[in-house]
């Protein structure tokens, strides 16, 4: 039985063309910045995203992490999404390890923060409060049905971060998606941020990693804090090399995800007992309702039973995401499995 995965982009398998240049790879020892193709996947990096400098990590928890331990000491604040990554699925790296303090607000459905909000939750100068130090965005928004923030958006943020001495950090683990879905350069995503994370591991396919890029002094320092949490690898040319083909071969076809993620919900909307919002659908992620008293649980099993792999995130919502690998075809056959599953209770 052929499986359609649909759990999520980070099972994608590097491509023929990353398996041959990870063969080929010049390597070198990086710790002490002497690996050819980790140097150069680094400059792509940072000249796609128009920074400095760019940092190879071992993930995209670690780049966020090491931006973080980057920009704040310990007992300052950073304000994050009640809904973000990195508040929810980094077993709160910031304060575990870092000594930062989260300060939570609450994501609205586009993902974005509300600015006055924002405003509001950053601390005067006093000897009772944590120091405000760094605002973090994610774009897409994962949890928030992978929507894109617009660049206005970003600006908007970062004017307001800026103005209060704070640093803006941009979770963009999808940002190609973004820049993808908004019809933008990924630049003008970027340019308002101090630092940002994306993950070459995902929908570019590549089998590790994630790129940080921001100011050469910045990255001197996510440098140090990538060291002492043990990502000091050395001959990574073998995996770089594969992140290279993902940034030049893999980013254009995104496209293909978000139209197989758009024929997805779509059809899904067409299945009595299924809820979905359509209209939050502008990238490669897809989330859905199950209202007729089955449970998210029971429909993903009965679901991976019959070949599609798709995961629940809630007693009724379920998560697909669209990836490399994933045709119109099995798009059309992971429907029919749910649509069976669903109306066969
Ligand atoms: C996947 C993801 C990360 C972390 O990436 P890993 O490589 O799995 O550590 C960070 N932020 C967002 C929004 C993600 O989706």
């Amino acid at each position: 039985m052929r499986i359609i995965d649909l759990r999520s982009d980070t099972v994608t398998k590097p491509t023929p063309a990353m398996r041959k240049a990870m063969m080929e790879a010049e390597v070198g020892d990086d710790v002490f910045g002497e690996d050819p193709t980790v140097n150069r996947l680094q400059e792509m990096a940072a000249d796609m995203m128009g920074k400095e400098a760019a940092l190879f990590v071992t993930s995209g928890t670690q780049g966020n992490l090491v931006s973080i331990l980057a920009h704040c000491q310990r007992g300052d604040e950073a304000i994050v999404g009640d809904l973000s990554h990195t508040y929810h699925y980094e077993q709160g790296g910031m304060a575990q390890v870092g000594g930062v303090h989260p300060r939570v607000l609450p994501n609205a459905v586009d993902g974005t923060l509300d600015l006055e909000q924002v405003e509001a939750a950053i601390r005067p100068n006093n000897v009772h409060f944590p120091r405000s130090r760094l605002l973090i965005l994610e774009n897409t928004h994962n949890r928030c049905f992978g929507a894109p923030l617009p660049p206005d958006y970003i600006r908007q943020a970062a004017d307001v971060a800026h103005r209060h001495g704070l640093k803006l950090h941009i979770d963009g683990a999808r940002i190609f998606n973004a820049a993808i879905a908004l019809g933008v350069d990924v630049k003008d995503l970027v340019a308002p941020a101090d630092s940002v994370t994306f993950c070459l591991s995902k929908g570019l396919s590549a089998p590790v990693g994630s790129v940080v890029c921001g100011t050469k002094e910045f990255i001197e320092e996510a440098r140090r804090a990538r060291k002492v949490l043990g990502g000091g690898m050395r001959q990574a040319g073998v995996i770089a090399a594969a992140g290279i083909v993902a940034l030049t071969e893999m980013v254009d076809r995104l496209a293909e995800d978000h139209a197989n993620a758009r024929r997805l919900a779509d059809g899904l909307a067409q299945i009595p007992g299924i809820e979905i919002r359509t209209d939050f659908v502008h990238t490669n992620i897809v989330y859905f309702d199950v209202v007729n008293g089955m449970s998210a649980a029971e429909v993903t099993e009965r679901a991976r039973a019959a070949g599609v792999l798709m995961l629940p995130t809630g007693p009724q919502r379920i998560r697909a995401v669209t990836h490399y690998g994933i045709e119109e075809g099995d798009i059309e056959e992971a429907l029919d499995v749910i649509r069976h599953v669903m109306t066969s209770a």
